[in-house]
């Protein structure tokens, strides 16, 4: 607290990312990074993109990437828009389109950055709680409202929501726009980018950060209707016109045009989610079923914190969140096999 601060900084709770300890031989399963290396095409972009042509500012809309992003979706250039990191995207978002005399609303058990945005931009909002199986009912949402934003799949559960359900919701909120967050949704989902054309009030949040590989790239996308996207555009442009650097514009690209390798590395991710959890069923982990690249998972006779303690000790980071109603929880991201195979050796270990 300083008296130079301007007050609405007194007040805020900002978000607490992951940590990123500096442990030898750490298996890090906290933050949902990909456990595979971004597409060698995309790394050679990058290195391509380091040269003379750094000291001109790069494409404010980083049109290359829109490019490869349409093309890979079948939809218009326009209807894309590129900043740096979707907690940017959904940032710029917040302020430009959640912000109405009703409140916006969100599951209470959801992405702990939604709550942040609110108290940075003032915006109210009201939070529906997930059912007892922790999925979203879209009947609940059916109150007076200014907007709506959800992941899908959810944070931290991994619980997907189906394209269908979401149509619904689009359909019973005609005039408030509805924003999907799609950090996950390559790992096993249906994307509503399609829905796009037919919806004017939908927004569809990505990331490169987790099915791409490129967390350290920061780039995010949103999709949508050329309304949505102007108002995005214009708060761009009122805080920052050039978010993403040349080698980002330039690996983001390249990433989203290498279908082969994308797909490759996401049904490895999957193909080791279906076997972790299996796995630790064997051991007498409960685990709700995940379309994520991370398990959502309790034993019924261990306590999450000490759990997540004695893996530490064993160099295995997991993510827990004291919270209500998920504290018995754990959230693993999934690593690649050995690292998977290491976590249920270490838990054959603790929980005996
Ligand atoms: C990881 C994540 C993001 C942020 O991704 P970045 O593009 O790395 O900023 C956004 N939403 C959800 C639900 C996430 O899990």
């Amino acid at each position: 607290m300083s008296r130079f601060w301007s007050p609405v900084v007194r007040d805020l709770t900002p978000y607490v990312p992951g940590e990123q300890p500096k442990i030898d031989n750490l298996i890090k399963l906290n933050t949902n990074e990909n456990p595979y290396g971004p597409s060698p095409k995309a790394l050679a972009a990058m290195q391509a993109a380091v040269g003379d042509a750094l000291r001109l500012y790069p494409n404010t809309e980083s049109a290359l990437v829109q490019t490869a992003v349409a093309k890979y979706y079948g939809i218009s250039e326009k209807a894309v828009f590129v900043g740096n990191g979707s907690d940017e995207v959904l940032g710029l978002a917040f302020a430009a389109l959640l912000k109405h005399e009703q409140p916006l609303l969100f599951p209470d058990i959801t992405y702990s950055f939604y709550p942040v945005y609110c108290a940075l931009f003032g915006i109210d909002y009201q939070t529906v709680p997930l059912t007892e199986d922790f999925s979203i009912r879209i009947e609940d949402y059916n109150r007076p409202c200014g907007a709506v934003i959800f992941p899908n799949p959810n944070a931290p559960t991994g619980h997907l929501l189906p394209l269908q359900a979401v149509e619904t919701l689009l359909q019973q909120h005609p005039d408030q726009p509805v924003i999907v967050d799609e950090a996950y949704i390559d790992f096993g989902g249906t994307s509503a980018v399609p829905l796009i054309e037919k919806y004017p009030n939908l927004l569809v949040v990505q990331t490169l950060s987790k099915s791409r590989s490129l967390a350290g790239m920061r780039v995010g996308l949103a999709l949508g209707s050329p309304e949505l996207i102007e108002a995005l555009v214009r708060v761009k442009n009122s805080f920052n016109s050039y978010p993403l650097d040349r080698v980002a514009q330039a690996a983001a690209a390249a990433a989203f045009e290498d279908v082969a390798y994308f797909e490759q590395t996401c049904q490895a991710v999957i193909a080791s989610r279906e076997q972790l959890t299996s796995d630790l069923a064997a051991l007498g982990f409960e685990t709700i079923p995940s379309a994520a690249n991370f398990i959502f998972t309790r034993h019924p006779r261990h306590d999450a914190a000490e759990l997540a303690a004695k893996l530490r000790e064993r160099a295995i980071i997991v993510r827990h969140f004291k919270l209500p109603r998920i504290d018995q929880y754990l959230r693993i991201s999934i690593g690649t096999p050995q690292e998977c195979d290491a976590l249920v050796a270490a838990l054959r270990e603790i929980v005996g």
